[in-house]
């Protein structure tokens, strides 16, 4: 419905979509499909300069890899790399995984020497490299987990040992290298390795797959960074191989792995969230790369059921602690929801991917709804203290964590600095410092802008035309969204832009006129020169949210969203612990509230004691009604222990109704 039209010349004379080959991309871009029809734009020509993601990429960049580096230092994570090049037997320090921490942080510094060349961050990139590189085996494979002395033989722990997924990442890391420093040790370590993992598990090699997908995504992305097919052929493999069975069942069952069912076959995600992900990302790529129509049919039809059946108001994925996975259509649990960090992210990689071959706005509209509120809660305010896990409701108020010890993965009901498994702070850091490159797309018609961060763009259209525009917002607190051109093309172009699936009543002004605009892609304007202003103004009034009511958990309850934001009421603002009791007032609208909160009116009812928590009648004793404020939900915990809730309860139905 919302999918750019014709109206935007991203159609070509014939009417059909017109797609763009831009094989072997080079430019500072973390997804370069073989053929797309919104071309992306590098990283690098996006500068984002005030407001909310610019401090976040500050934060990241002054404190997060810092403090990520100190933890791995520390905790033995990268002087592994040290044990392996000497050949020491174990012990080795941390899980199986550890060495991707290593690889995820370094993908982040890529990105970051790319954004600001920063000399910190490149000498960090370069001493890390160096260790790395040591450990590698003269044929190629890279692992401070297996093979070495003492230690369990390759490939002989596939389900659990996360050898694919480390190298994996590293391949992701030299990726981002090669597209913005080119070719160095790392990337030359990288090649090595994916030219073994060929060998290893080519056609006549291992028939088996790696418990945690990932490996996918990283061939497919070094294929198109190198020009090299075989290794887009074996993310290929590796995709086809999965969902028969290769892996050994867990007793979790294998749709934990996606194993269950052929990737092509599979109708909905399913089974450990970040691996769904992950392994529908690497699908996506190999099936654009490839041509193969069935598999990017069947990963966008996943796409649109687990949106519309298994994702959380905040963009969040993964409803069950158990298996860190999915749960079943419309279980979604507010307290015990996992809405792993890392699954936010991974679904950020997917959406992505869709929205580069669609250009529907409901994949830039999931993305931006995951990026604000799942990804931005993830970090703390310092940039130094995580969540794993994203519950939309916490009933006791959580425990401070220790800042000196890392924390057991979900078990900590606050931000902690260190996980012993700590996948999502080197995650956010690479997402954080990469965010530019999710900013704005172009094609042969014009630059299309997906998200609103007061930026300075300076691109080219795929014909070489160069636009530069300036973007002044204070979004997303504020709904004006002032785009300056500042260089045009002399040919025609357009200017397009996004409204958000809940921005009706949008204007666009341009040259002196104002307009209505519905939600989905819009041409702000076409020919706009040099001078020319655009003016966005998106409805960021806060409103009231009610969930499908097949979503039993949340039923009779509603959400309070101001534009992207999801709203949560905290205890340290509502003067009770007991948040259930406090039911919000539908009739009377929310209103904005000082800096980024909102005001609503809430009814305190008193919820008598009992002995048994069941009985014919519920009602509770109604009083006055108080107003109350909301905090958005990606900084709640900010301010210490406390209870919170997303879904806020709806007063009784009077009798009769
Ligand atoms: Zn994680």
């Amino acid at each position: 419905m919302t999918a750019i039209t014709g109206e935007t010349r991203m159609t070509d004379a014939a009417g059909a979509p017109r797609t763009h080959d831009h094989p072997h991309e080079h430019a500072a871009v973390p997804v370069a499909p073989a053929s797309s029809r919104l071309v992306p734009v590098p990283m690098t020509d996006v500068r984002i300069v005030d407001g909310f993601w610019a401090q976040r990429q500050a934060v990241n960049a002054s404190a997060t890899f810092a403090h990520a580096l100190h933890w791995m230092e520390r905790l033995g994570w990268i002087g592994n790399f040290d044990l392996a090049a000497a050949g020491d037997p174990p012990p080795r320090a941390g899980r199986e995984f550890a060495d991707s921490e290593i690889y995820k942080l370094m993908e982040g510094l890529a990105w970051e020497v790319a954004r600001t060349g920063d000399a910190w961050a490149e000498e960090t990139f370069r001493a890390l490299t160096a260790r790395v590189v040591a450990a590698q085996s003269p044929d190629g494979y890279l692992s401070t987990r297996f093979g070495g002395p003492g230690q369990a033989a390759r490939y002989s722990d596939l389900e659990w040992g996360h050898e694919l997924y480390c190298a994996g990442h590293l391949i992701q890391a030299a990726v981002a290298r090669l597209r913005t420093a080119g070719e160095d040790d790392l990337t030359r370590a990288a090649r090595r390795v994916a030219d073994h993992i060929v060998a290893e598990f080519g056609p006549d090699g291992r028939d088996a797959v790696c418990g945690h997908p990932e490996i996918e995504v990283a061939l497919a992305e070094l294929s198109r960074a190198t020009g090299d097919d075989r290794y887009r052929a074996q993310a290929a493999l590796f995709v086809e191989r999965r969902g028969a069975g290769r892996l050994r069942d867990a007793e979790i069952g294998s749709e934990y792995f996606q194993d269950d069912v052929p990737v092509r076959d599979a109708t909905v995600l399913r089974g450990h969230a970040v691996r769904a992900l992950y392994l529908s990302a690497g699908a996506y790529d190999v099936a654009i790369d490839g041509g193969d129509d069935a598999l990017r049919a069947a990963v966008e039809g996943q796409w649109d059921a687990t949106v519309a059946r298994r994702t959380y108001l905040t963009g969040g994925m993964g409803s069950r602690h158990e298996g860190e996975s999915f749960g079943d259509d419309f279980e979604l649990p507010s307290d015990r929801a996992y809405s792993e960090t890392c699954a936010g992210i991974a679904s950020v990689m997917l959406s992505w991917r869709l929205l580069l071959q669609s250009g529907d706005a409901r994949h830039a509209d999931l993305m931006e709804r995951t990026l604000y509120n799942v990804v931005a809660t993830g970090p703390d305010e310092a940039g130094t203290a995580f969540f794993y896990v994203n519950p939309l409701a916490r009933t006791v108020p959580g425990t401070p964590t220790s800042a000196d010890e890392p924390s057991a993965r979900a078990a900590s009901s606050q931000r902690a600095p260190w996980f012993e498994v700590s996948c999502c702070p080197t995650n956010i850091a690479r997402t954080v410092a990469s965010l530019g490159a999710y900013v704005a797309t172009v094609d042969d018609g014009g630059l299309q802008l997906h998200q609103y961060a007061s930026s300075e763009i300076a691109t080219r259209l795929p014909d070489g035309s160069a636009v530069r525009l300036a973007v002044r917002t204070g979004y997303p607190v504020d709904g004006a969204v002032e785009i300056e051109v500042l260089e045009a093309p002399v040919r025609a172009w357009d200017l397009t832009v996004r409204i958000p699936g809940w921005g009706a009543g949008a204007t666009i002004e341009s040259n002196g006129v104002r307009r209505a605009v519905e939600p989905g892609y819009v041409v702000a304007a076409s020919g706009l020169a040099a001078g020319a202003i655009v003016r966005l103004e998106l409805p960021i009034a806060p409103r009231i949210t009610l969930p499908d009511p097949r979503i039993d958990a949340v039923r009779h309850t509603a959400a309070v969203e101001a534009g992207p934001l999801v709203y949560c009421l905290e205890s340290v603002d509502a003067g009770t612990e007991e948040l259930a009791r406090l039911r919000l007032d539908p009739t009377v609208p929310p209103r904005r509230g000082e800096g980024d909160t909102v005001e609503v009116l809430v009814a305190d009812e008193a919820i008598p004691g009992a002995p048994w928590p069941y009985g014919p009648d519920g009602s509770a004793s109604p009083a006055g009604r108080e107003p109350l404020m909301l905090v958005p939900y990606h900084r709640w915990a900010e301010r210490g222990p406390s209870t919170m809730r997303v879904w806020l309860p709806l007063p009784e139905q009077p009798a009769g109704h």
